[in-house]
């Protein structure tokens, strides 16, 4: 939460009531932005605030400073008023990239630099996973660590300074090659064109898979660090599940705002999981425990969240909890893929290079092998996250969004 400008933009406000899971979305998705905002909590009940007759309307609401109000709108909605959403400018590009996390922005920079036609389309907030990020500490550069949101931000200037367009809030269905050309269908059906088509489109959270959990999500139960909402944790109890790098960040991040943070962890440690500095801070927070040997086997609640039960080496037991901030990793994004003769690998991540295999390759036309970070269809690459056997990390997502460029311009120059 945040009443400053920030590049210019004026602030907006969130209206909501205290439990309006509408409006976790909301913030959610300003927060991974970057758009500053003030988030204006109201009682049930109340006829006015922030000078807006609330009486017949329906929360959230969000007030911009020129006056204009939206009712319960959509993430989409809001980007849409903000000026973001906008349809391709052209039909036809060198290079349509799929997703615009480090993986995409880090190809949009360095193609566009080298004077690429290039488009990102991007279904959600640029940023991806690192949009979820409190503090990024390992990325080269910066010593005192960098908001996964201003790192995307960053990155989306210098990607747009280039030249590059950010087709945001669309959604990629689909990428068809045909005789050098890559058409990729937008889920609103419109279509844009490239010589060859790079997918970053990354993992996405992964949910506990416990009966009625949806019920919760934004109430109560959050994916991801759930940045947005520290603030809104000041003397609370909360608890994380997960034991990888995304949780002790959410933990640490967390602690500077609740009374206590409990870190449930299915394993007997953390040590092979977390990064050594993050486990040394998180062991020095006087207001953090970890749990090990410890699963969330329910959840329970009202208008939200109130209670889970945990299991602890085959104990069950119920314990209050208003906020659960779940960091299990995530599967890929590669429901694309399915209509198309890019091959996955048995966990759905994409294969490239030299890890296809022979059957991969059936109907792989062109006498060379794939380059390395090429699928199984000429011209489409994959970058990031998304890659089998890729290293999950920021810097890793930025090398090979940097490398895959380069083997673009060889693809190109070779088909003419
Ligand atoms: C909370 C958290 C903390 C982390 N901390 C660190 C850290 O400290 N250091 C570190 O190195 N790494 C960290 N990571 C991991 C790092 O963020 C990822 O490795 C990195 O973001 C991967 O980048 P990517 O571009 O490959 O994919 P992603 O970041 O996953 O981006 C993929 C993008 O593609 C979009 N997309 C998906 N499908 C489609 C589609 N069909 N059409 C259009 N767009 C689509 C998504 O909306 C998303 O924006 C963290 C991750 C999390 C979640």
């Amino acid at each position: 939460m945040t009443n400053s400008t920030v590049g210019g933009m004026l602030p907006l406000k969130v209206i909501a009531d205290a439990d309006g899971r509408d409006a976790y979305a909301l913030r959610d998705y300003l927060t991974r932005s970057e758009v500053p905002f003030l988030s204006v909590s109201v009682p049930t009940g109340a006829r006015e605030a922030e000078g807006v007759i609330l009486t017949g309307r329906r929360l959230p609401l969000v007030l911009f400073a020129d006056g204009l109000l939206l009712e319960h709108p959509t993430p989409a909605q809001v980007a849409s008023a903000l000026g973001w959403v906008k349809p391709p400018s052209r039909s036809m590009y060198d290079l349509v990239i799929h997703g615009a996390g480090p993986a995409g922005l880090s190809a949009a920079v360095y193609a566009a630099s080298e004077g690429l036609g290039v488009a990102v389309v991007e279904r959600d907030a640029v940023g991806g996973q690192a949009g979820f990020s409190s503090l990024i500490e390992n990325y080269l550069g910066f010593p005192g660590g960098v908001s996964g949101a201003e790192l995307a931000e960053r990155a989306r200037r210098q990607a747009l300074s280039f030249g590059a367009e950010l087709i945001v809030m669309r959604y990629g269905v689909d990428r068809t090659f045909k005789d050098h050309d890559v058409r990729a269908v937008l889920a609103d059906g419109s279509e844009v064109h490239a010589r060859a088509a790079l997918s970053a489109t990354g993992v996405q959270w992964r949910r506990l898979g416990l009966d009625r959990e949806r019920e919760w999500e934004g109430a109560g139960i959050y994916y991801g660090a759930g940045t947005s909402e520290a603030s809104a944790c000041i003397g609370l109890h909360v608890y994380v599940v997960g034991g990888a790098n995304s949780a002790g960040q959410a933990a640490m991040n967390l602690a500077a705002h609740a009374a206590h943070v409990t870190v449930l962890v299915r394993g007997a440690s953390l040590s092979s999981t977390m990064s050594a500095y993050l486990l040394n801070r998180l062991a020095a927070k006087s207001n953090v425990t970890i749990l090990v040997h410890t699963r969330v086997v329910a959840v329970d609640g009202d208008e939200r969240l109130r209670e889970i039960t945990l299991d602890q080496a085959g104990r069950t037991k119920r314990i209050p909890a208003t906020h659960l901030f779940v960091c299990i990793g995530g599967a890929p994004n590669t429901e694309w893929a399915a209509p198309t003769d890019v091959r996955l690998d048995s966990r759905g991540f994409v294969l490239t290079g030299v890890d296809l295999r022979p059957g991969d390759l059936e109907r792989w036309p062109l006498t060379r092998a794939p380059f390395y970070l090429e699928t199984s269809v000429p011209g489409i690459f994959a970058a990031g996250d998304v890659r089998a056997n890729s290293v999950k990390r920021v810097a890793s997502a930025v090398g090979e969004g940097a490398m895959a460029v380069t083997l673009i311009h060889r693809y190109l120059a070779e088909s003419g």
